[in-house]
């Protein structure tokens, strides 16, 4: 990321949405539409305007990460990639070692495809598998099989991959904690280098969230409990550790994209419904392709939803996004954004958490225990801050 010699050049993680998936899922909120007829097409040379528009304005910045996201990016052809990595390339400053990361579904990552990708610099893949029983797939109204997932994990290995992360998500309705561990075990036998695994949330709106009761009862939270803490065990006993609440990697293999992000760097999202942050600036591109493509047309980058975060809101969003990694908050930055010390301000709450382990401190650090993670969000909350809020 440093020159060797002279000052660092400025550095921003990339994110490139793909809102297109084959069908929608059952429980999803992301921003994503059914592919239709010629709708990729459409997009790719607006992705290829918006990211010169970009390096027209910052100039040529040095990229360590860059995150294909969706959406579901696999559905791009190999020249659609070809020619977006080779605008990458061509406008920033993509070092060798960068990490660049591709979100693939086991139904659309054809050998082909993966071939391709890797051969491009791909070196990152993430599989969206989310469980390994078909009846929870057809429940989540995922369009693949299990079996499909496996095969499409064997194709990214065949095909080169030596990073793979596999996404699972658990406490489906009415699953039992027995069922959730026999996929986690089947994800464990594939060798994934790293794991997310996310507790489902019903967001508003989705047709899960709007299913008779009996469809999208979710499990009780003692078993939901029993669900998280038993997947630290398990993934620990493996040889994987857990660097945030829903993410596990193997030594030396987790997502430094994701890392990025939580640590307040800067990053840069092109497509439709792509958040940036550049220093005290977000912004974040409209929800919709057709505001989305005029807004590029008209060169109206970084505009829409434009705020700048004021000092308190960036120590309450560094404190938040800290707490839900293992490191944890770092308390003299914190302190030197906010102006204030939190073992001061919050001595009575941050010993009575102490009390309760669900918190610790060393090291100039505070730190949720892997119990103080079960309930994250109310400590956020006691900490003075809502989750999500800003
Ligand atoms: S594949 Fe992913 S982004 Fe697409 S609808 Fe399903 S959950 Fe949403």
């Amino acid at each position: 990321m440093c020159a060797e010699s002279g000052p660092a050049a400025p550095a921003v993680s990339l994110y490139i949405h793909v809102p297109f998936c084959r069908a929608k899922c059952r429980y999803c909120a992301f921003f994503s539409q059914p592919r239709r007829e010629g709708a990729l097409e459409a997009y790719v040379p607006l992705l290829l305007e918006e990211l010169a528009l970009w390096a027209a304005r910052l100039g040529r910045l040095a990229v360590p990460t860059v995150f294909f996201g969706g959406g579901t990016p696999s559905l791009l052809s190999p020249q659609d990639l070809e020619r977006i990595m080779g605008a990458l390339r061509r406008h920033f400053d993509l070092a060798p070692e960068a990490e660049i990361t591709l979100e693939a579904n086991p139904e659309s990552a054809s050998l082909d495809f993966l071939r391709a990708a890797r051969s491009l610099g791909v070196n990152r893949l993430s599989l969206g598998v989310q469980s390994f029983r078909d009846e929870e797939l057809a429940l989540l109204g995922r369009p693949h099989t299990a079996r499909q997932a496996w095969e499409a994990l064997t194709r990214a290995r065949s095909a080169g991959f030596a990073n793979i992360s596999l996404d699972l998500i658990w406490g489906l309705p009415g699953q039992r904690e027995s069922q959730w561990l026999e996929t986690l075990r089947r994800a464990v036998e594939l060798a994934p280098e790293h794991l997310s695994c996310y507790g489902l949330s019903l967001e508003p709106g989705t047709p899960l969230a709007e299913a008779p009761e009996e469809e999208r009862a979710l499990p009780p939270e003692r078993e939901l409990a029993h669900m998280f803490l038993h997947t630290g065990e398990l993934l620990e006993g493996a040889g994987y550790l857990q660097y945030e609440i829903s993410n596990y990697a193997r030594l030396g293999q987790a997502c430094r994209h994701n890392q990025a992000c939580w640590e307040g760097r800067d990053y840069l999202g092109l497509g439709p419904a792509a958040t940036s942050t550049l220093g005290a600036l977000r912004w974040t591109n409209p929800e919709d392709l057709r505001a989305w493509t005029e807004l590029v047309q008209t060169r109206r980058i970084g505009l829409h939803q434009r705020e700048t975060l004021s000092p308190e809101i960036r120590a309450q969003e560094r404190l938040m996004l800290a707490l839900r990694t293992t490191r944890g908050l770092d308390l003299a930055e914190f302190r030197s954004l906010s102006g204030q010390s939190l073992l001061h301000s919050h001595a009575a709450i941050i010993q009575a958490l102490r009390q309760k382990e669900l918190v610790r401190l060393g090291k100039g650090r505070l730190r949720l225990t892997r119990t103080g993670m079960l309930v994250s969000s109310s400590i956020i909350r006691a900490l003075g801050f809502e989750e999500g809020e800003p």
